[in-house]
């Protein structure tokens, strides 16, 4: 980070994407030309400064991104001052990066094929995954050299995968949102990644404090794989990830509506329509329009077509099909094999169906400008729009942005994200030759009354959540994020805070510590040998233990364990949330007889849960049951289960005294009145002028709303707690202790 010119808040936007807005272009002579380029983004970007740039105090957008040419140092710093006043781009120098192993591999030849549901067409090319790392890395370190204090970093797309974490691990405090833009596919799909990308891939998205995907679906997706592969549940799209709560949000990306919508009543645009109309003869015309690309469906889209003109001859010479392909990959030996298909393709049918005054499909193969594609639009009576899967599809919002008399039908896959808000359109599954036909029949016979109402609802929906809209509200809600995060971390126990629990300490006379065990002083562990407290844990606690200090360990687990490990240290136990308790003599007792005789009439019902959920396992205490699934073999399968059992045990002891409670991972059934809340009054009943207690999870909160209002409650490494304080794990924990020892 440049420290040189630190500012307290920049009011900077740093967009991160593989591409700035223009590429660069060598001229025959060595010069370096910039060619603007096109897409989603660079149209949400440029429609969001338009209407931000009169406002005071608007973000300042900066533009990161690759020119699209090797450079040298020099014309890189030449080639920012210019870039900088156009469109705020700044070219990234990515030296020695190979970027075509970069974009054709990893991206292109691994994420965008399985992403987009092609599994087969995805390779697993070690050298791919290497490339892509070293790559992501090298947008790491210039994005670094360039960001300064405040900026809020936005990186775009699955060619950015590992840069928010690499980027966190660099810039701890930054400001980061990352936003994807093809779809996030089902678990079933992304497991087809080895497991170590996968776990690398989602770790380097969740650097990210903001992750924002196009549609409900492909959040929830991330969300499961994330829960799949790295185990972090998540509430209500809230994931805890190291103590920092990230939040995982839907954003539908939306178009520069006014735009559209303006040039198709201009002059320019109405002269191109008049001249296309005449061209074709006055027919209905049906529009297309996508790059080149197997996710497209336009050799789907061309069976339909060739199915309609089968299914209703009466409509030969009377519609012409405009297909418009925008050339996009075309070294890609693929995309070369599939433009050879659609050409055949497109040949075969004209041949078959057309005549000497009638070309059923006017077939264009290159990229049109602006005005071109909106008066195409205007002269569509239908569009036909077909991906077999896409993030979104802009096009579909555009057609509609370009019908300001509402006339016109579109046809829209349900593949698409963009079908999620454009319900009036008429879907069609595009693996389905007939129903495509049948659509092309509808639309063209759908009279302008039921047209109309259909266009305006959409037109109301794509005008108000535009690319503005889209801008504004991601970037709203990284703030909110980010404030949630600093709200709690103002309840850190550090700093400010933590000196005046600290001195309030000092000064008391009598003190009461009560700490919870697993996952407050150790680390939560897969098994219970594995929670067997180290050396530097018993020492701790008992220097801790002093005539004015008392040391209470606050657990769940069985008195056996808890006597076996602290046999030597003189401090106080409290097992089974209560049911026994140990004073710092070593004398167990019990505060209160408890029944046992219902665990013989649910045991057995909890056995049938371990033999259905592999991996699960049942321990029994003198007064608890508890049936475990932290080492489940499948997760979701435990998660699904552990809520049956808990109905299942609520039914089947509604004459018992007893309770059931949802631990981390763990279901457990004891005698009702048993809570860490009444063994905590207890310990504290003779009232000591300061209380400290720390814990993990909801048993603890139980604790936690029973104490005295003044005691200080302290929630290790979780999202809601009714503690006053909180701190991110166990070691953390363990260093305010170390400050609460005797001088
Ligand atoms: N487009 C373009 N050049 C053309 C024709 C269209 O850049 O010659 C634009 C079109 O207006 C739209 C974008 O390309 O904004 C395509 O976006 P979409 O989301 O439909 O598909 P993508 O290509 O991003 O997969």
């Amino acid at each position: 980070m440049n420290m040189e010119a630190p500012r307290a808040r920049s009011g900077r936007l740093l967009v991160v994407s593989n591409r700035l807005p223009f590429s660069v272009q060598r001229s025959p002579n060595g010069d370096v030309e910039l060619l603007p380029s096109s897409g989603g983004l660079v149209s949400a970007l440029v429609g969001y400064l338009e209407a931000r740039k009169q406002e005071p105090g608007a973000l300042e957008l900066i533009w990161a991104g690759w020119a699209g040419a090797e450079l040298s140092a020099e014309e890189t710093n030449e080639l920012r001052k210019t870039a900088l006043e156009r469109q705020g781009g700044y070219p990234l120098r990515l030296a020695g990066a190979d970027m075509d192993r970069f974009y054709h591999g990893f991206c292109n030849g691994t994420l965008w094929p399985l992403f987009h549901y092609f599994p087969s067409y995805a390779t697993y090319e070690e050298e791919d995954w290497e490339t892509y790392r070293r790559v992501n890395q090298q947008y790491c370190d210039e994005i670094v050299e360039m960001a300064q204090p405040g900026d809020e970093i936005w990186v775009h797309d699955y060619q950015l995968l590992l840069l928010p974490a690499l980027l966190r691990q660099r810039l701890p405090d930054a400001s980061i949102g990352f936003f994807l833009h093809i779809p996030f596919p089902s678990f079933e799909v992304f497991r087809q990644l080895p497991t170590k990308w996968r776990r690398e891939l989602l770790e380097g998205v969740l650097g990210a404090d903001l992750m924002g995907f196009h549609t409900h679906d492909y959040s929830q997706h991330f969300l499961h794989s994330v829960f799949r592969t790295l185990g972090h549940e998540h509430y209500l799209g809230r994931i805890n990830v190291d103590g920092a709560i990230k939040a995982v949000e839907t954003f539908p990306i939306g178009i520069d509506f006014n735009r559209f919508w303006q040039a198709s009543t201009s002059a320019e645009v109405a002269e191109i329509r008049g001249r296309m109309a005449a061209g074709l003869g006055g027919r209905r015309v049906i529009f297309s329009v996508d790059r080149l690309d197997y996710s497209k469906g336009i050799l789907h889209r061309l069976r339909g077509f060739e199915a309609f003109l089968s299914l209703f001859p009466e409509y030969a010479r009377q519609v012409t099909f405009v297909l418009l392909v925008v050339p996009s990959r075309e070294l890609v030996t693929r995309y070369q094999r599939m433009k050879q298909e659609l050409d055949e393709l497109v040949g075969q049918i004209n041949g078959r169906y057309g005549s000497v005054d009638w070309v059923p499909i006017v077939y264009q193969y290159r990229s049109v400008p602006f005005a071109e594609l909106v008066a195409l639009y205007g002269l569509a009576d239908v569009a036909l729009i077909t991906p077999l899967r896409d993030g979104m599809n802009l096009v579909a919002k555009e057609y509609i942005a370009s019908k300001p008399e509402g006339t016109g039908v579109l046809i829209l896959s349900d593949m698409a994200g963009a079908a999620r808000e454009l319900g009036e359109a008429l879907q069609i599954n595009p693996n389905h030759t007939r129903e495509i036909a049948d659509a092309i029949h509808e639309a063209l016979t759908m009279p302008a009354a039921e047209q109309r109402p259909r266009m305006r609802a959409m037109q109301g929906r794509v005008k108000t959540y535009d690319a503005t809209r889209w801008v504004d509200s991601f970037v709203s809600t990284l703030h909110r994020t980010k404030e949630r995060q600093g709200r709690l971390a103002t309840r850190h126990l550090t700093g400010a805070p933590l000196a005046d629990v600290l001195e309030r300490h000092r000064r008391a006379a009598k003190r009461t510590l009560l700490l919870d065990y697993d996952g407050t002083l150790v680390p939560i562990a897969g098994t219970p040998a594995e929670a067997v407290p180290d050396a530097e844990l018993i020492t701790l606690l008992r220097d801790l233990q002093t005539p004015s200090q008392e040391v209470i360990v606050i657990s769940g687990r069985e008195h056996r364990s808890l006597a076996e490990w602290f046999r030597d240290v003189p401090i106080g136990l409290v097992a089974e949330h209560g049911a026994w308790q140990r004073d710092a003599q070593g004398e167990w007792t019990m505060p209160k007889p408890l029944p046992d005789h219902w665990k013989k009439q649910v045991g057995p019902l909890v056995q049938s849960y371990v033999e259905r959920v592999p991996g699960s396992s049942l321990e029994e205490k003198d007064y608890a049951l508890v049936w475990h699934y932290r080492l489940a073999l499948d997760q979701e399968l435990a998660a699904q289960r552990a809520k049956e059992l808990t109905d299942d045990i609520v039914t089947y002891t509604a004459n018992l005294d007893v309770q059931v409670l949802e631990g981390k991972k763990a279901i457990e059934v004891r005698n009702s009145g048993v809570t860490k809340g009444v063994a905590g009054n207890a310990h504290t009943a003779h009232g000591p002028d300061f209380i400290f207690a720390a814990g993990d999870d909801a048993t603890d909160e139980d604790l936690f709303r029973a104490l005295p209002r003044d005691a200080v409650t302290v929630c290790v490494g979780g999202m809601h707690s009714h503690a006053t304080y909180r701190l991110s794990d166990y070691r953390e924990l363990r260093a305010v202790l170390r400050a609460m020892l005797p001088r």
